[in-house]
């Protein structure tokens, strides 16, 4: 029970919805795994060993006990033979489209016009009103830089370091940086994930402050069975990818994060380059 039950506690998940729509759609085998990897009833060596069916319940890879986290997303081997880090490029690469699209959605719009208020004499301003259009309207020279086909350097203009966050997305003439630093943990662990990414950023944000930029680092985290935490929607929120489209590139995101943890599933005692 405390196994199947485990995802009660994904408080930090978003709720995850499957429409019928998409159920009608769906292959078959595409909804087993995912309904089996949620109440971790798949067949794992650890399953099967305690289900009475095999003797041993070794990890193909690295023989230690291979339950389901273990293989997708705690094996060292699996670790070293990069199939993790691939499943953390294809996320990678839905979430960085997402926001590619949200620049030049928001380099095509009007630059957000703040609004100017009067006040009479001897009356105490008002705080400015928040926009609601987000960080990428209020700029339009965002420059993307992704870790993915070329090795990320930080932009050294603004500060040097040998640190490589996911993402990098800045703006000269508003002098703000914002970086992005993509995890895909097992659910039970996206909290963890996010306070260990912050502190690993922190210096990092601080010196990019000191240098006289605005600057946010943002971990944000997809759950490798395809449920994102709440900070990926908060991210997207903070640019300015709001409404539909933000539903759509959390979508399209959770979408890629469960079929490529059903690939690595499927090919857990085979041979990995073969993709
Ligand atoms: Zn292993």
């Amino acid at each position: 029970m405390r196994q199947q039950g485990a995802w009660i506690r994904w408080e930090k998940a978003v709720e995850r919805k499957v429409t019928w729509a998409e159920l009608w759609k769906a292959e078959p085998q595409r909804l087993k795994f995912l309904i089996q990897a949620v109440y971790d009833v798949l067949p794992s060596p650890s399953n099967l060993h305690i289900w009475g069916k095999v003797e041993s319940l070794a990890c193909p890879l690295c023989f230690k006990r291979g339950t389901l986290e273990h293989i997708l997303s705690c094996c060292s081997k699996a670790l070293g033979e990069g199939r993790y880090r691939w499943r953390h490029d294809q996320v990678l690469k839905a979430i960085t489209e997402a926001i590619a699209a949200g620049v030049e959605w928001a380099k095509s719009s009007r630059p957000s016009k703040q609004a100017i208020t009067f006040n009479r004499a001897g009356e105490q301003p008002r705080p400015a009103a928040k926009t609601s259009a987000g960080l990428l309207a209020t700029a339009r020279d965002w420059q993307l830089l992704v870790d993915l086909e070329q090795q990320l350097k930080f932009p050294n203009h603004i500060v040097t370091t040998t640190l490589r966050p996911d993402v990098v997305l800045f703006s000269e003439a508003s002098r703000q940086v914002v970086l992005l630093e993509l995890t895909v943990p097992w659910e039970d662990r996206l909290e963890e994930a996010f306070e260990r990414k912050l502190a690993k950023y922190e210096g990092l944000v601080s010196e990019c402050r000191q240098a006289g930029w605005r600057a946010w680092c943002l971990p944000i985290e997809v759950g490798c069975r395809g449920f994102a935490a709440r900070s990926l929607s908060r991210a997207f929120s903070l640019l300015g990818i709001d409404g539909v489209r933000r539903r759509r590139a959390i979508h399209n995101t959770t979408e890629v994060a469960e079929k490529a943890s059903r690939w690595l599933w499927l090919k857990r005692g085979d041979r990995w380059g073969a993709k």
